[in-house]
């Protein structure tokens, strides 16, 4: 028997998965029925009854996973590119584009693109000639870890009107134009490595995202689901400058945009209202260590409270949901302020450091905290350094946790891998190759991790969504390197399965 219309578009077949144990419920293994989309049975001993059959042999099922803010063209892009920040010579680094373009080729009319490269401590000069030895005609553009530097062969020179340069390594503004040049991929091209981005999420046990590009997603996520695109639900954000086309279409949060069989929703309203931490602009209460008398020194506030409470009323009055963007405790402090004048619920985008009076308003007006716990790994010492003396407060999730507030997790990929797993295990771990944790007392408890990674679902019950990730080891009492490299051998959107390795 097959369901028509169930998400996806696809019929999705009733399916039965023999001998599943439920991750945050009872020992015993279950089996599970799916049909329509939903869960419509859970019990041991359970008929076939024309269903496809999968036995599981003990394997564990959950609630699938979300990552709750991602930029999925610009993952898509730099998921795609070749990583160089493991190369101590000129040398070296050819050697690794060798082998990436033999291993890899690229489409025809494409460069090859790195990143990561530190040549300052190199022995040897990087050449255009060193690259054209190993990339003939392809053009190579290789961009370093600073962003300053870029190295083209001959051919990806004579593509930027360079071809007379005589080492092939640019500096500074040339550098700069032609890493935005290479960032620009023709649609068809990008549609097809997001294609990709989308099949390795699903494979990772991610049914949903939510993506904030700052342009507008809606129409081109349609067209990828037109062209076959149908790995993931997406939820793609609104930015100010894209607010009044949704309101004029009549699009509210949630709303499913007409023509992708559900997977496309409107998603947030997503609002920037400061900087960020490593580059000092998150806009605290207190000055930054060594920028005291500066006119900067507390960080960057982009709006007034009354705009961007005006921004808010606007949006959330055309029924699209407040999703602020906020490090800083002040930043983080205005929006709560921003929330309780609208009287609107939404979420903060990062609350990376937060006031301990501000966490329990939070709970209190129904914010959510959207954070993402891989970047306290990342930037732990960078913390350390510019928020000295506060960070106590910093990446407080415990503390959010512990004051009833909802929290939800995610990668703000690329910064961060689209993983939940790596997020997961960050929160419950504040540790990462084999560190001391960090602000132990932050940790939170697994079962916390995942309802924060799968929109608040602690198991899977009967009616629910079949949305659905089968792993190889129990989430709940997995080490946090299990959790981190967790095995996913299945997962199932609506359903239909969208990865498979049983
Ligand atoms: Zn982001």
């Amino acid at each position: 028997m097959t369901v028509v219309g169930a998400p996806g578009g696809e019929e999705a077949r009733r399916t039965l998965l023999r001998d599943v144990r439920l991750v945050g419920g009872g020992p015993a293994p279950v089996d599970a029925l799916l049909d329509g989309g939903r869960v419509v049975a859970l019990a041991s001993g359970l008929a076939p009854d024309g269903a496809e059959v999968h036995d599981l042999d003990g394997r564990w099922l959950a609630p699938g996973l979300w990552d709750s803010h991602v930029h999925m063209d610009q993952w898509a892009l730099v998921r795609r590119r070749l990583d160089l920040s493991g190369a101590r010579s000129a040398a070296e680094a050819a050697t690794l584009v060798g082998e990436r373009l033999r291993s890899r080729p690229v489409e025809a009319g494409s460069s090859l693109v790195g990143y990561g490269f530190q040549d300052a401590l190199w022995p040897d000069a990087p050449s255009r000639a060193l690259l054209d030895s190993v990339a003939g005609d392809v053009p190579v553009v290789l961009v370093s870890n600073d962003l300053h530097s870029v190295w083209l062969d001959s051919a990806a020179l004579a593509r930027h009107g360079h071809a007379d340069h005589p080492t092939g390594l640019l500096r500074e503004q040339p550098a700069f134009d032609v890493s935005a040049a290479v960032s620009v991929v023709p649609d068809d091209l990008l549609d097809s490595w997001v294609d990709e981005a989308v099949d390795a999420a699903a494979a990772r046990g991610v049914v949903g995202v939510v993506d904030l590009e700052m342009t507008l997603g809606l129409d081109r996520w349609a067209r990828r689901v037109a062209g076959g695109t149908r790995g993931l639900r997406i939820r793609a954000g609104v930015y100010p400058r894209g607010l009044d086309t949704v309101v004029a279409r009549g699009l509210r949060t949630g709303d499913v945009v007409p023509g992708t069989d559900g997977l496309v929703t409107t998603g947030p309203f997503k609002i920037i209202t400061d900087g960020s931490l490593g580059t000092r602009t998150a806009w605290c209460h207190d000055p930054y260590p060594g920028l005291e008398g500066d006119p900067a020194a507390r960080g960057l506030r982009i709006y007034e409270t009354d705009e961007l409470v005006g921004w808010l009323r606007r949006a959330s009055s055309a029924g699209l949901v407040p999703a602020v963007h906020a490090i800083g405790d002040a930043a983080n402090a205005q929006a709560l302020d921003a929330f309780e004048q609208v009287g609107c619920a939404g979420s903060i985008e990062h609350a990376q450091l937060l006031d301990a009076r501000d966490v329990e308003r939070f709970a209190r007006l129904g914010v959510v905290a959207s954070v993402q716990p891989e970047h306290a790994m990342d930037d732990r010492d960078v913390a350390d350094r510019y928020w000295a003396g506060r960070t106590g407060r910093a990446f407080a999730f415990e503390s959010l946790v512990a004051a009833g507030v909802r929290l939800q997790l995610g990668s703000d990929a690329p910064v961060a891998p689209l993983d939940p797993w790596v997020a997961m295990a960050a929160a419950v771990s504040r540790s990462r190759d084999g560190r001391e944790p960090w602000h132990p007392e932050q940790r939170v408890v697994a079962s916390a991790a995942l309802a924060a990674s799968t929109g608040g679902r602690s198991t899977v019950e009967v009616d629910s969504v079949a949305d659905l990730v089968v792993t190889e080891l129990d989430p709940l009492a997995a080490s946090d390197v299990e959790l981190r490299g967790m095995p996913v051998s299945g997962t199932l959107l609506g359903g239909r399965w969208t990865h498979a390795d049983l």
